[in-house]
């Protein structure tokens, strides 16, 4: 298929001979296209540098990151590229002991940037495949991914593909995208295991693609400190930590969200694992409930929602994770354990650790840090990309 051309400036090609996954439309010095017009929003574009050498092959997005690149090899983007695609973030997943373990089945299988596929994110949640575009370029190969999808798995392991694409693309849109099932072999199953800790899912419903996968890890060094503890989950969403502290031995948990409906979910998995007598859950904005609630803490998890959607708002995120976290450090008991994150892309992991030692000299207590916490492998950040690697956390310890 004959594609439109990129021709970069002179000297812009450095980045993507580094293998960055991005291309600027401040890089683009023209485009050299057979109907004389624009590329259209998610088409597939070939790119070269000034000598009119190839340089790769990508989805073309009328916005500020103009290309994002598929393959840096002149090859066609064709069904033999999405099942070599997939097939090898199943590879990865599959070294990572998560494909078939009796313990966990769900985790993520494409994680954009981090498996060469940017603007795909896929969700595997017990035989369920939730697939979440954040590029109209991408939404269009949904039928070779689907496929691909299919090629990949034993038939017994997927069940079902879900699309739910039409949050993350509903500004760039011009069309409406449905959320729906793009395959349905029998009825999903709403139950999936967590390093043996069952959750109800929800992809219609539930935040993202339904469950934050990315804590996995985070959540299994929780249960080391929480044996018969009294524990305080904020941002809880549908209750992960507390369903690990309460399987570790916690004395007590306390889970915090603002969302109604959050909270419903977390009884909902409460009762599943059968936790209902030590566990208590509040609506409320957690500031608010650390304002009105005097109960002290031997361990507290701060999960808030990304701060900064952007660079232009890091300046307001900082201030707000400074303020939440100088809160939690006044209120933890003396001896305890503090598991605090930050899901900002835009926020480094220096800036991260800077605000929370800002937060600490304002508090004044002394704190020792005993772990640095990032992302599980299964969303894995492409070295070329540093970009990618947004989950950042640290677990104290308060004297
Ligand atoms: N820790 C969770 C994921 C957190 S997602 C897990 O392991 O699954 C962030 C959550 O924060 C969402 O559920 C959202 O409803 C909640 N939230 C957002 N603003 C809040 C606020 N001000 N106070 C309490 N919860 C809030």
């Amino acid at each position: 298929m004959k594609t439109a051309t990129i021709v970069l400036h002179k000297d812009k090609e450095k980045s993507l001979e580094r293998k960055h996954p991005w291309i600027f439309s401040g890089a683009i010095h023209k485009i050299i296209n057979e109907t004389a017009q624009m590329p259209e929003d998610g088409e597939l574009v070939t790119v070269v540098n000034f000598k009119n050498e190839f340089l790769a092959v990508g989805h073309f997005s009328n916005s500020n990151i103009a290309v994002r690149v598929l393959s840096f090899e002149e090859e066609e983007i064709n069904q033999d590229f999405w099942n070599k695609k997939i097939k090898s973030a199943f590879q990865l997943r599959e070294k990572l002991n998560l494909t078939s373990n009796p313990e966990t089945n769900m985790y993520r299988l494409v994680h954009a940037e981090g498996d060469g596929l940017p603007g795909l994110v896929i969700d595997y949640y017990n035989g369920t495949a939730v697939i979440q575009c954040h590029s109209i370029g991408m939404h269009n190969h949904k039928n070779q991914i689907v496929e691909a999808l299919k090629n990949c798995f034993d038939k017994k392991m997927l069940i079902a593909i879900y699309d739910k694409s039409s949050e993350s693309l509903f500004k760039q849109s011009q069309t409406e995208i449905k959320n729906e099932y793009l395959f349905e072999a029998s009825k999903p199953n709403f139950v999936g295991l967590e390093n043996n800790c069952k959750f109800n899912l929800d992809w219609i419903n539930g935040q993202k693609t339904g469950f934050f996968l990315d804590q996995r890890e985070n959540r299994n060094l929780l249960a080391k400190y929480t044996n018969g503890k009294k524990v305080l989950n904020t941002f809880c969403y549908s209750g992960g930590f507390s369903i690990y502290a309460l399987t570790a031995g916690a004395s007590e948990v306390h889970s915090v969200d603002s969302s109604q409906k959050a909270i419903e979910w977390v009884d909902e998995n409460i009762r599943l694992n059968g936790f209902h007598n030590k566990h208590q859950s509040f609506v409320s904005d957690t500031l608010q409930f650390f304002k009105q609630n005097c109960e002290e803490y031997d361990v507290i998890i701060l999960d808030p929602p990304a701060y900064a959607k952007s660079k232009k708002t890091t300046h307001n995120a900082i201030q707000g994770y400074k303020r939440l976290n100088a809160t939690a450090l006044r209120k933890i008991k003396s001896g305890g354990i503090l598991f605090t994150f930050s899901c900002s892309q835009a926020i480094s992991r220096k800036v991260f650790y800077d605000t929370i030692t800002a937060a600490a000299i304002e508090v004044g207590r002394n704190i020792k840090v005993l772990h640095h916490l990032s992302q599980p492998p299964d969303h894995p950040v492409n070295l070329f990309h540093p970009e990618g690697e947004y989950l950042k956390g640290l677990v104290l310890l308060i004297e």
